[in-house]
């Protein structure tokens, strides 16, 4: 939980870990309950949203409820069913949906959580990359992007969980990609790993906009924003005609002062440029589509499912922190138990 709401950058001493008696019993009422042990969780940037004070102006968050002081805080997540009022979940079950930062979960009537098959891959794949991650970056590639061959692409945060799949799809489709992250393993691990035609580290650029000049000099017509900030407003300076701006997180924003982007709007008019906001909730429907796509290319080793797994649930504050810090390689996810 969180000891207060959180307006600034989060600190350890921000969380604390709290212990209470479940007082259940199954099977006697319909309560309609069921009872999970958590085995993988989802760290997310947008939950620092969820913690800020609710006097703070700051933040509109449409989809989500502000996480209450001294609360479970819910998340997606892996875990297996331990007790079940519902006929549809048996004790021993796989599960994948809305859990929390715990040891258990107690699942009530109404909250998203299904049967999970691995269909032979790891349980945390199913956490990030064919969770709401990989949705996110699907949908925000292909219906806000509306790519077409040969494009040229900019991702930042290129090697998160939701860049590094966008990078991937993009590649895939037949676009050109560079990325940028925060350090030069990342940069490597882009062009070496995951097949990037180029990557920078944005940290070591005086002036983001030539640097983006000199990785596209025929300028960008897609550019994946994961960052908002400085970095948006140096794209903006670099798109193409119609070109096209998904505006997927805004990272940079999340733990600051008030500072936005301000995007220069002569660009955007003179170069109709299309700067387009999303939710991965708008793309439920595109679900199948993308789960099987993803899914044949992980089995059949065209993309790849980069994860950052720490273990236990005292290291969930340290992972969270650790996304603003950029300590993460792909998605970042914390083990609670063994499987
Ligand atoms: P990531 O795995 O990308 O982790 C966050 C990364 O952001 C860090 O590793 C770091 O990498 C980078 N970062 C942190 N602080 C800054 C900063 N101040 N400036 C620039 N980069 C920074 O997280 P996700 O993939 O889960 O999320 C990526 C973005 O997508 C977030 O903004 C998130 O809120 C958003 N999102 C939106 C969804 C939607 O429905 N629209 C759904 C899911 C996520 P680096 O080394 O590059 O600095």
């Amino acid at each position: 939980t969180i000891k207060a709401s959180i307006d600034g950058f989060p600190q350890l001493s921000d969380f604390e870990v709290k212990t209470e008696t479940l007082s259940l019993s199954f099977g006697v009422g319909n309560k309609q309950v069921v009872l999970v042990k958590n085995l993988y969780v989802s760290i997310d940037p947008y939950q620092l949203n969820r913690m800020k004070s609710q006097s703070s102006s700051q933040t509109v968050l449409s989809f989500a409820s502000p996480i209450i002081p001294g609360e479970a805080i819910d998340t997606y997540g892996v875990g297996r069913v331990v007790e079940s009022d519902k006929p549809d979940f048996q004790k021993g079950d796989l599960v994948v949906g809305l859990l929390s930062w715990g040891e258990y979960t107690i699942v009530k009537e109404g909250t998203i959580l299904n049967k999970l098959d691995p269909m032979g891959l790891p349980l945390p794949h199913h956490v990030g990359t064919l969770g709401v991650s990989g949705l996110t970056a699907y949908g925000g590639f292909f219906e806000v992007c509306k790519p077409k061959k040969g494009e040229t692409v900019f991702v930042s945060a290129a090697s998160g969980s939701v860049g590094c799949l966008v990078g991937q799809y993009a590649k895939l489709f037949g676009c050109y990609v560079v990325g940028c992250a925060g350090s030069q393993k990342k940069v490597d691990f882009l062009k070496e790993e995951l097949g990037f035609d180029d990557a920078f580290n944005y940290k070591e650029e005086t002036d983001l906009k030539s640097a983006l000049k000199r990785y596209f000099p025929g300028g960008i017509d897609i550019y994946f924003d994961n960052v908002g900030g400085e970095m948006l407003e140096a794209a903006v300076a670099n798109m193409n005609t119609f070109g096209r701006v998904a505006v997927c997180g805004v990272i940079s924003e999340y733990t600051g002062n008030g500072k936005r982007a301000a995007p220069n709007m002569l660009d955007v008019l003179y170069k109709s440029i299309t700067i387009q906001g999303f939710l991965v909730r708008n793309y439920m429907k595109l679900y199948t589509d993308f789960f099987s796509t993803t899914m044949e290319h992980l089995q059949t080793g065209k993309m790849k499912a980069p994860t950052d797994i720490s273990w236990g649930l005292e290291s969930v504050p340290s992972a969270f922190i650790g996304l603003f810090l950029g300590d993460n390689v792909g998605k970042k996810i914390v083990q609670i138990a063994d499987e």
